[in-house]
C-alpha cells in the first residue's frame, strides 16, 4: 500500500486488508476473495471522498488488479498478480451488483 500512500502523498486509513477465509465470510467477501489471499485492501485517503480517490488511482501510472470504488463503505485495490488494470465500482453499496468503470 506504500504506493498508494506514495500517490497522494499523505495519510491513508486501511480499514480491511488481509482475511482468512473464515472472517471473509463474516463480513461477507465472496470466497475467491483477493483479500483471503492477502492481496487486497480496502481503505480512504485523507482529505479525498472515496470517489475522488479511486478517480486519482485510475488515471495514475499505479499497476493494479482491480480498484473498486465501493460506496459507502470505501476504495479496495488489489495487487494481484494478475494486474488486469481492472476498474469497477459498486454503486448500491456493501453487497450490491458490481460494474464496469467508475462513472455510469
Ligand atoms: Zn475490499
Amino acid at each position: 500500500m506504500e504506493v498508494v500512500r506514495a500517490l497522494f502523498n499523505c495519510p491513508i486509513e486501511i480499514t480491511s486488508g488481509y482475511r482468512n477465509p473464515e472472517v471473509n465470510a463474516v463480513v461477507g467477501g465472496v470466497p475467491d476473495s483477493d483479500h483471503a489471499l492477502g492481496h487486497a485492501a480496502d481503505f480512504h485517503v485523507d482529505g479525498f471522498d472515496d470517489l475522488s480517490a479511486a478517480k486519482k488511482i485510475r488515471d495514475s501510472q499505479l499497476k493494479f488488479d482491480q480498484l473498486i470504488y465501493e460506496k459507502n463503505r470505501c476504495v479496495d485495490v488489489s495487487f494481484h498478480p494478475r494486474m488486469r488494470q481492472q476498474v469497477l465500482r459498486q454503486p448500491g453499496g456493501p453487497g450490491s451488483p458490481i460494474y464496469k468503470n467508475l462513472e455510469g
